[in-house]
């Protein structure tokens, strides 16, 4: 296979396994060029993308710009604070004034799940999904499982559990349809209100001991508390929070083996995790944001592949 079986990158849910060998064997070709001494490529030198971000973002806005320029294509870029979506223009009206100046992807996170899969319905680009609420985020579970599979060798066969807000966490749902197409068994362990009820109908077991869970796993993927997507307490405080699911030094040598620590970011430090965890040689999350720069261009060199011009 050579080409993705899909047009749009919307969620992990569309995609096949063969397209996430593809996507991370262009990945180690874009990592080799990016630790070059010129870090850049004119693959996509007639190709002109949007980034359009209605929702904030630090890590995933930065990774896409640079992936986007190291493949040398032209980028515009919007974030919706500074926008007209502001006067009251809908989505579509946003995104098709945009496209008129000749735009062949859109790259867009969005605070409503589905927003991605609605555009594309709608609109005449490629479309990249950024996050759309709490759906799903497939770069970061690509990015995942990419820096899994160069820590452990491969993802088949690892033990994988997530833990913390699973509920309102995209990085979640995405990366329990990523790892199990690769064949990694999930597991996910946090206070049970942060636990979707379906969750076992996705075949994922649920651990409310954080010591067992770390117990049986090769990778912990720690979460942020998403404090915004929640209208409701969800927990008594934050300290027992801390107390009951947090990650520790203490409690990850007090384990019979070494297991790798992830975060997709931002950190909450000494919340979810502390400090002497997040940067112990234990933690390969600076890996994932490396991962990420690499994984966005195979993502869009592939999307832009099939566009003809
Ligand atoms: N950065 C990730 C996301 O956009 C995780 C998080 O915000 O906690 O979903």
């Amino acid at each position: 296979m050579d080409q993705l079986s899909v047009e749009h990158l919307l969620g992990i849910k569309y995609l096949k396994k063969e397209d996430i060998e593809l996507i991370f064997k262009t990945a180690d070709h874009f990592k080799e060029v990016i630790n070059r001494p010129i870090k850049k490529v004119p693959s996509l030198r007639d190709i002109t993308i949007a980034n359009l971000f209605f929702e904030n973002s630090t890590r995933t806005k930065l990774s896409f710009e640079l992936a986007e320029k190291r493949l040398s294509a032209d980028i515009i870029n919007f974030s919706a604070s500074q926008s007209s979506v502001k006067k009251g223009e809908t989505l579509i009206d946003t995104v098709n004034n945009i496209l008129s100046m000749k735009v062949d992807i859109v790259v867009m996170r969005h605070p409503n799940a589905g927003a991605g899969v609605f555009l594309s319905k709608h609109v005449n680009a490629r479309i990249v999904n950024a996050g759309d609420g709490a759906h799903e985020h497939p770069t970061q579970a690509l990015l995942d499982s990419y820096s899994i599979r160069e820590k452990l060798g491969s993802v088949k066969g690892k033990k994988i559990v997530i833990i913390g807000d699973i509920l309102h966490s995209r990085v979640a749902l995405s990366n329990i349809f990523a790892l199990q197409l690769q064949g990694a068994t999930v597991k996910v362990c946090g206070p049970t209100t942060l636990i979707p009820k379906y969750i076992t109908e996705l075949g994922v077991a649920v651990e409310t001991n954080l010591k067992k869970a770390l117990q049986w796993c090769d990778v912990a993927n720690v979460l942020r508390v998403q404090h915004e997507r929640m209208d409701i307490k969800y927990f008594p405080s934050i300290r027992e929070y801390t107390q009951l699911f947090g990650i520790n030094k203490q409690l990850l040598d007090s384990l019979n083996k070494k297991i790798i620590i992830m975060h997709p970011g931002p950190i909450n430090r000494g919340v979810e995790i502390t400090s002497d965890v997040a940067d112990s040689e234990q933690s390969i999350i600076l890996n994932q944001v490396e991962n990420g720069v690499a994984i966005r261009m195979a993502a869009i060199y592939l999307l832009a592949q099939q566009i003809k011009k």
